[in-house]
């Protein structure tokens, strides 16, 4: 029997997140030799995401991790949300790209991909602002040379236009006992509670934990496992995101930190 496997994924990384709670998570990094997966915002005009004083040496802290073997992803452009629009994962009803022409959303994309560059982090990786993406972000991110996505349903990496998604359900550790989950956490609302929990939980679990690079091969042995976790997860999931405070849940699923 295969065992889950985990991604640790921080959306909202920018010069002025809340360091003071990311930065204990750089440390156990450091202490595990495990490399995280960080969704930078190239140029951040998001006033939600100025929570503490900027970082000056932000880049030179980036290419560090680059230097670590983080995967670090392309979290949008500027991170404003101009359209409602769900995309197709229809988990927020906000976007910064779905629902653009494709030259907008190129031109956004090329933009931010520029500026990763300039600073020699760009990876082929994209993480959509608020999972909102639609076929339009798939083309111009294939055209830009992309190659993955940190976003979708079920528990294997699958193709995804021309990208392989690497699917990211829960922002727990719940699994369904085989596959491989990307943990979402925004370290700006995580709580020091939060924070002891889930360092906690991958200290207990660090073997079960992989890179973004590990977690894009991983295949199910069992041949329509893969769709047919895509299909079982990709309504509930909605509901389930919805929900605060995830506590209670269905039978199929187990709460690892719970597990001996
Ligand atoms: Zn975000």
């Amino acid at each position: 029997m295969t065992v889950p496997k985990f991604i640790l994924r921080f959306d909202d990384v920018t010069p002025q997140m809340a360091w003071s709670r990311f930065n204990p998570f750089d440390e156990l990094s450091l202490d595990l030799d495990l490399p995280l997966l960080v969704g930078v915002v190239p140029n951040c005009l998001d006033p939600t995401l100025v929570v503490e004083p900027a970082h000056e040496a932000f880049w030179d802290t980036v290419r560090g991790w680059a230097g670590r073997g983080w995967c670090i992803a392309q979290h949008g452009y500027t991170h404003q949300y101009v359209t409602p629009d769900a995309g197709i994962l229809r988990l927020a009803s906000r976007s910064e790209l779905a629902g653009l022409s494709y030259e907008e959303q190129f031109f956004k994309l090329q933009a931010g991909k520029q500026i990763l560059l300039d600073q020699g982090v760009w990876q082929p990786v994209f993480m959509a602002p608020s999972h909102s993406f639609d076929a339009v972000t798939l083309r111009a991110l294939a055209d830009l040379d992309f190659k993955y996505l940190t976003d979708g349903c079920g528990v294997y990496p699958y193709a995804m236009g021309r990208l392989t998604a690497v699917p990211q359900l829960f922002a727990s550790a719940l699994h369904f006992g085989f596959g491989v989950y990307s943990i979402c956490l925004h370290v700006n609302t995580l709580s020091e509670t939060d924070i002891e929990r889930i360092i906690g939980f991958v200290r207990k679990n660090r073997s079960r934990f992989i890179s973004f690079e590990e977690a894009a091969s991983v295949k199910s042995a069992l041949p329509g496992v893969a769709t047919a976790m895509r299909f079982l997860t990709s309504t509930p999931l909605r509901a389930m995101r919805r929900l605060r405070g995830l506590k209670s849940h269905g039978s199929a699923l187990c709460e690892v930190a719970g597990e001996r």
